[in-house]
């Protein structure tokens, strides 16, 4: 209520229209705090949530801890370490390596079912 509004009220009841505006007021602002803290909460959630999924769609292709080879994980498998997420096709080119450089599938996650059906890498050299 504006000034101009209550002009012609008592003083004292203009001044419990103003007090009892004020407290909606502070009313109306803790409920838009509670709300504006519920929503990024949610949206962290959201966030987490999306990364790990992500995650859990690629593969990681990380060298061993002995460093003589390497490993295909699972994106959301608990034994990779790289937080570097590779696609279908990079996993599947890793384990196609020539002998010896072939990097070997995680016995924990077994990669190897979710990259059943991508196909194997093409030799550049094998038209040449
Ligand atoms: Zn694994």
């Amino acid at each position: 209520m504006s000034e101009f509004q209550s002009a012609g009220l008592p003083v004292e009841q203009r001044l419990a229209m103003h007090e009892a505006v004020l407290v909606w007021l502070e009313w109306q602002a803790r409920c838009e705090r509670d709300a504006i803290r519920r929503l990024r909460s949610e949206a962290a959630t959201e966030r987490h949530r999306r990364e790990v999924a992500h995650r859990g769609l690629g593969f990681t292709v990380e060298a061993d801890r002995s460093g003589e080879g390497r490993t295909v994980h699972r994106g959301d498998c608990g034994f990779a370490r790289s937080a570097e997420v590779v696609d279908a096709r990079e996993a599947r080119a890793a384990l196609a390596g020539p002998a010896g450089e072939a990097a070997r599938p995680c016995e924990v996650c077994n990669p190897l079912p979710a990259l059943r059906n991508v196909p194997p890498p093409t030799d550049p050299w094998a038209s040449a």
